[in-house]
């Protein structure tokens, strides 16, 4: 049987579009299919005011290419969504990719025909195409989270999600504006949001931590020499566990005695970033260290907020680290003024949207636009929102209904010949996301061309390397504060989501010697026919 493509690729964002091209450097036929009208996933939906990288610039790009390294000019040491955008498409043209990519496409179906070893595709748009290999290459978190709060559909006004935005951007100015939510994608727009608007009302569950971001456009100088010295740079930072380049102090925290702890902690904030975690080396494994830095941090929100009783609201209670650490411009500064208003609905769910605002602790509040900042069905919700069936038929629903297993988080036992890019059970969303998906498209590249030189047509890890993958990534999980609360980490965030940890939290480092060794020894736990 002659098959259509030897790869079909799920999604254009950097995952899929680095696929495409290294499948093609190899001499393969791909095709990859994208819901978007352009290429940049994450950074082509993502356009709500405010929207950034929170890993720097220079660090959250491609580095398979010398050449695009070179090239590229980065303006701000966080990059803004705009300019990533650009810099994605900037990529596709330079790589002609989008010949190879049908937009506005959206994958329905992919089914593993067990005779003719491939699977057969099937999109929205009437496509139905047979490969050899599928590989997703959805993103982590790129399906929008609604919540099921009654009445939704009451609201007169417009209703936005931040993981949704319109294209043509939102002018608030002069509307009133109710949000809902207080993570990444809320303290980046909220800022901003209230410059326009003449009301700002924030309804939050959990109060969040930040680090100041301290963004600035970048120095030539600086960048001249990160261009000089590009390489080394990319080595050190695969030597870490988040796969960034930054300093980490490998003291602990609470055995640091505490004018020392307070400088560094000082120091950390005072250049801003995620960089703040790095402070010692216990933060996420002992909790009294936590603690040390978590009251740090709500110092800092109390001489900041005027208000003591406002301060408090905003300031967290639970562990720092736990849910993901935001990196902020000017957000608690926000609720100093007078037209913004922080609504704590920890204690009571929002009652309902009404018409006009919603109900919450049995008041009502009114406004003319609503912000739906709530997030994501993280790591699993893209996938499972495409019909997946591998052998005999399984579902992935079916297969993923007590929580995601995965080998490696790149393959599934019962899904021969199927990738995933950066999927549960991989490092990913706990590191530099680029980086990952770099190593993550040239092993399956390097697998799948191994293949084609042993005239292999099946590839699929046993159960038993599934099981004890999925068993060493909880393992893993459990040793750290990072599973201990209520999390998207964990799905806590979509009701009846399975409560499993889903990324693997031993560092990439540890995860790149894996996936080498498992190469080594000739694909070790998977079988290949
Ligand atoms: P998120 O972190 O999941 O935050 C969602 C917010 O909505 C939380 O405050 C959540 O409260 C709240 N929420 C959800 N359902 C609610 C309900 N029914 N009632 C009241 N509140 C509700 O989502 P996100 O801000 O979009 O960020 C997701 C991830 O994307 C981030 O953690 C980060 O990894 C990534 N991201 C990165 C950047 C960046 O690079 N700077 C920017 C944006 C996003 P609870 O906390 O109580 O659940």
């Amino acid at each position: 049987m002659s098959l259509d493509f030897d790869a079909v690729v799920i999604g254009a964002g950097f995952g899929g579009m680095y696929m495409l091209h290294r499948l093609r450097q190899k001499g393969f036929r791909v095709r990859v299919f994208e819901s978007g009208k352009g290429v940049g996933g994450t950074w082509y939906w993502n356009r709500y005011p405010g929207a950034r990288c929170d890993v720097e610039s220079v660090q959250y790009s491609y580095q398979f290419s010398p050449e695009l390294q070179q090239e590229w000019e980065w303006t701000e040491r966080y990059a803004t969504q705009p300019e990533i955008l650009r810099y994605a498409n900037h990529v596709a043209d330079r790589f002609d990719l989008r010949c190879d990519i049908r937009f506005e496409t959206r994958v329905t179906q992919a089914r593993f025909d067990d005779k003719a070893h491939a699977w057969t595709v099937e999109t929205d748009k009437g496509d139905r195409v047979t490969a050899r290999f599928v590989i997703t290459a959805m993103g982590c978190l790129s399906s929008p989270n609604t919540p099921k709060i009654p009445g939704l559909e009451d609201f007169k006004g417009p209703t936005y999600h931040t993981g949704n935005w319109p294209h043509d951007g939102v002018d608030f100015t002069g509307e009133t504006v109710g949000m809902i939510g207080t993570g990444s994608s809320a303290i980046q727009s909220i800022p901003i949001i209230a410059q326009q608007a003449t009301h700002l009302t924030v309804f939050q569950r959990t109060a969040n931590y930040m680090v100041p971001a301290h963004n600035k456009p970048l120095d030539p100088a600086y960048v001249r020499d990160v261009k000089a010295n590009y390489e080394e740079m990319r080595r050190r930072a695969r030597k870490m566990p988040a796969g960034i380049d930054f300093a980490f102090n490998p003291a602990s925290a609470i055995e640091t005695d505490e004018p020392e702890r307070r400088r560094l902690f000082e120091e950390r904030w005072n250049y801003g970033g995620l960089g703040f975690m790095g402070s010692f080396s216990d933060l996420l494994l002992n909790a009294e260290s936590n603690e040390t830095a978590a009251d740090f941090v709500r110092a800092k929100i109390r001489d900041v907020v005027k208000d003591p009783e406002l301060a408090e609201k905003l300031s967290p209670t639970n562990v720092i680290g736990c849910k993901r650490l935001c990196v902020d411009t000017g957000y608690w500064a926000t609720f100093n003024q007078p037209h913004v208003t922080l609504v704590d609905v920890s204690d009571q769910p929002i009652e309902r949207i009404t018409a006009n605002g919603l109900r919450a602790k049995g008041k009502d509040y009114t406004f003319d636009c609503l912000v739906l900042a709530t997030g994501f069905d993280a790591m699993t919700g893209a996938l499972l929102r495409v019909d997946i069936r591998g052998r005999d038929g399984q579902s992935l629903q079916d297969k993923w209904k007590e929580g995601p297993k995965s080998y490696l988080g790149l393959t599934l036992a019962g899904f021969p010949n199927l990738f995933t890019i950066t999927g549960p059970g991989s490092p990913s969303v706990l590191t530099n996301m680029l980086p990952s998906i770099e190593q993550h498209v040239e092993w399956i590249a390097d697998c799948i061309d191994y293949m084609r030189r042993r005239g292999a047509t099946t590839i699929e890890p046993s159960r038993e390397a599934e099981e004890a993958w999925v068993g060493h990534v909880g393992e893993m999980a459990g040793g750290t504060l990072r599973s201990t609360c209520s999390s998207w980490y964990v799905g806590a965030n979509i009701p009846g989501k399975p409560r499993v940890f889903m990324p693997y939290i031993g560092g990439f480092p540890a995860y790149i010697e894996r996936c080498e060794a498992v190469v080594k020894n000739g694909y070790e736990g998977f079988s290949l026919v």
